[in-house]
């Protein structure tokens, strides 16, 4: 395979080092780029050298697929690969178009003179991997735009357009045409005077540098207290001050640190979990997909006006059906409420929201949006509304429409048979607000047809989600095992715990928010709905009566004022007195003597109750692999990103560990031993030493059939 392409252009030999789709440092590009140097200074007619990325960007950085195998460390490393270009005797240029990151930017710190186009974009995202830019970076940068912007650059991942850093000496020249040909014309303008000169060399000089560096390390600090990488980029940034040679190596030794962190090991498996979650086994990338220029959302309550944003911003016309006028115009101005809020911050211009605006097409008659491609169903969580929409959907959509329902916990299987089409129905659900939620749970009926679930897949592309398959079941991945966390936290309230030092103990695990802030901010009406549906249907369900009677009062969260905390002010939770007394009455209607509960317990508790439910999820083949479960939770539940998932983490803490621990809580005088009982695919893995990332897929998957129709909570 050609890596390196070697062209004499006059006196300059241009290195364009290609390796799709974004030119990484496989150990083959490395090797060749090596070569590609050394031919460079055996040529006697080569004055300099040009290094540029095939297509319409320089390098997206390291090679991620190689990631974990021994190439990735074989020689030469990129850092070799940099000393190299640094070391040559012949000046070397970067010609930056396009993308310029990690790695990528890393080399090209390490070239002699850099021209950029002005809307190349450099960056140093390692950070964001629970990582430092472990090739020169943390050292190379400060020294070329200054210790602040270095600092705002690695601490955030950012990529910075070139014409922005145009005024720094990282770029010595800015263009607007092809930086190959300016890289070239810019050393004929300088005969003579090109010599090659060395980053490593310079020394930098930042008199406010502890002031700086101090100043970031409580920015940081405040922000992710747990998270170790950024207080590792600012380390290595203040050692840029040593000697080249000095901070280089503290460079590398906190790299080489991160790379065995758990929460690098964290963020890299969510990395993968991600790109891994819209594969489906059965689904080949070949798979016809249904076309998708025109779509409808009926109901525009809160999640069909979100949905109805995300086809706006994709370009995608838009029906909106509503039950009745009124309704409609809440949803269509909500929507363009929207839209202003965004123009008023400067995200979008007014030309842009009109546009959006001009695609969206309220209506009331199902006859008008009959020739929508996909038609997404958002109304009232009630089985018998929903088959009265798909009954009228049936009736008007045109052959080969996908049907498509929002639901977040009733029957897809249901709601497909109620049609004359099984095969075009499944779910999408989104999570809210949906025009802003990365997670797109897409529900596989059994009788979904297979182009129908790839251009699902293809949807959330377009929509910029995250897209993971789910079987049937109630609640699908993410609400069936929100209900066994929700369910444990409330077990530990009865149990002594107050809902404050729960939710504590939640964010000083990296939580976003703790469960009881979640439901005052969702509305704890949502699960009391939830809960009444499942007391009538199932004999014998079991769910602490505490939140219902927290409904009782009124206090549905933060839209009614109070929830378990008060809101005098709007938003800011402050304890309550109501709650306490209501909860000191439960306790006792229990004849429970509230003990102290430690964090510790709090967080195992919660966490592996999510870890038991989603073992029987992974098990049932419903999520077809222990990942996507941690996708859900990292991206549709504010799981830390830094544990990644609760699969992940329980499989870091060791399952033996974990299963050892839900025996403890089964013991409980107060606890409920069926819901500790461990999940049979744990029972089989301890017996076996096997973790949930190299379990077998489920008999349902390894078949090749569908996930099974499944509905009901387990344990
Ligand atoms: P909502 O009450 O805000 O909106 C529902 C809308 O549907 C209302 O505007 C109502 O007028 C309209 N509607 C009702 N019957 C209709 C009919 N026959 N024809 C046309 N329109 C009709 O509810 P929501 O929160 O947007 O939830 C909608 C669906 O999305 C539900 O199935 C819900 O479970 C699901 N969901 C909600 C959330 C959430 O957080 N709110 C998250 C994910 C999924």
């Amino acid at each position: 395979m050609h890596h390196v392409d070697y062209a004499r252009d006059g006196a300059a030999a241009v290195l364009t080092f290609s390796n799709p789709p974004v030119n990484s440092f496989s150990h083959a590009v490395r090797s060749a780029l090596l070569d590609a140097l050394d031919r460079a200074a055996m040529d006697d007619g080569v004055r300099f050298v040009v290094l540029a990325g095939a297509g319409s960007l320089f390098s997206g950085g390291a090679d991620i697929r190689e990631f974990g195998t021994p190439a990735a460390r074989a020689a030469p490393q990129l850092r070799d690969v940099i000393a190299a270009f640094e070391a040559s005797t012949k000046p070397v240029i970067a010609a930056i178009g396009g993308m310029c990151l990690g790695g990528g930017f890393e080399l090209a710190l390490g070239c002699h003179y850099r021209v950029a186009r002005a809307d190349a974009r450099v960056g140093l995202p390692e950070v964001t991997l629970g990582l430092l830019p472990g090739a020169g970076g943390t050292q190379r940068l400060p020294r070329l735009v200054g210790v602040e912007t270095a600092l705002n650059m690695i601490l955030s991942g950012d990529r910075v357009p070139a014409r922005d850093l145009a005024k720094t000496a990282l770029f010595d020249r800015v263009v607007d045409g092809d930086p190959v040909r300016a890289a070239i014309e810019f050393a004929g303008s300088a005969p003579g005077s090109l010599v090659p000169r060395r980053v490593s060399e310079l020394a930098l000089v930042e008199p406010n540098l502890e002031a700086l560096a101090d100043f970031a390390l409580m920015t940081v600090k405040a922000r992710a207290p747990l998270a170790l990488a950024p207080q590792r980029c600012i380390e290595c940034v203040k050692a840029a001050a040593k000697p080249f040679s000095e901070g280089s190596a503290i460079e590398r030794r906190l790299f080489l640190e991160l790379m065995q962190s758990p929460e690098s090991m964290g963020l890299r498996h969510s990395f993968f979990a991600e790109r891994a979650s819209a594969k489906v086994a059965d689904i080949p990338e070949s798979t016809p997909l249904r076309p998708l220029t025109k779509a409808a959302v009926i109901g525009a309550g809160t999640m069909g006006g979100g949905i109805a944003i995300c086809f706006l911003n994709a370009g995608i016309p838009t029906w909106l059906l509503e039950a009745d006028q009124a309704a409609l115009d809440r949803g269509v101005t909500r929507i363009k409420g929207i839209y202003d809020a965004q123009v008023k911050k400067g995200k979008l211009t007014v030309v842009e929201r009109d546009k959006r605006m001009g695609m969206l097409l309220p209506v009331l008659q199902y006859d008008a949006v009959g020739s929508a491609d996909i038609v997404i169903e958002a109304v009232f969580e009630r089985m018998d509304v929903k088959l009265a929409v798909f009954a009228e959907l049936d009736r008007v959509m045109k052959p080969g429409a996908i049907l498509a329902t929002n639901t977040s916990t009733l029957d897809v299987n249901a709601i497909a048979r109620s049609t004359k089409r099984p095969a075009d129905v499944l779910g999408t659900h989104f999570f809210s607000p949906a025009n802003v939620m990365r997670l797109l749970e897409i529900v596989r009926g059994t009788e979904t047809a297979k182009d129908v679930l790839a251009t699902a897949l293809a949807l959330g592309k377009t929509l910029r989600k995250v897209s993971v398959v789910s079987g049937v079941c109630d609640g699908f991945i993410g609400n069936r095992m929100l209900e066994h966390y929700t369910k444990q936290a409330n077990y530990l309230v009865e149990e002594g715990a107050s809902p404050r030092q729960i939710d504590a103990a939640m964010e000083a695990f990296g939580f976003a928010m703790g469960p009881f802030k979640v439901g005052d901010l969702a509305g704890n009406d949502i699960g009391w709905n939830v809960r009444k549906r499942r007391r009538a249907e199932k004999p014998g369900y079991k769910f602490p009566t505490l939140p219902d009677k927290l409904c009782e009062l009124g206090r549905f969260g933060q839209k009614a004022g109070a929830g378990w905390y008060e809101y005098p002010d709007g938003r800011k939770p402050l304890p309550s007195k109501v709650v306490d007394e209501l909860i000191a009455e439960h306790r006792r209607g229990l004849g429970i003597t509230p003990r102290k509960i430690d964090d510790a317990e709090i967080v195992d508790r919660l966490v592996y109750a999510l870890v038991n439910v989603g073992a029987c999820i992974l098990d049932e083949g419903i999520a077809a692999r222990s990942s996507d479960i941690d996708v859900v939770y990292l991206t549709g539940y504010g799981f830390p990103a830094m544990r990644g998932g609760p699969m992940f983490h329980a499989d870091a803490v060791g399952l033996p560990l974990v299963h050892r621990r839900m025996r403890e809580f089964a013991r409980n005088p107060h606890g409920d031993p069926e819901f500790w009982k461990p999940a049979a695919l744990i029972e089989r893995l301890v017996a076996s030493g096997g973790s949930f990332a190299t379990a077998p897929p489920s008999a349902a998957n390894e078949s090749g059939q569908k996930p099974a129709e499944k509905v009901g909570v387990a344990a």
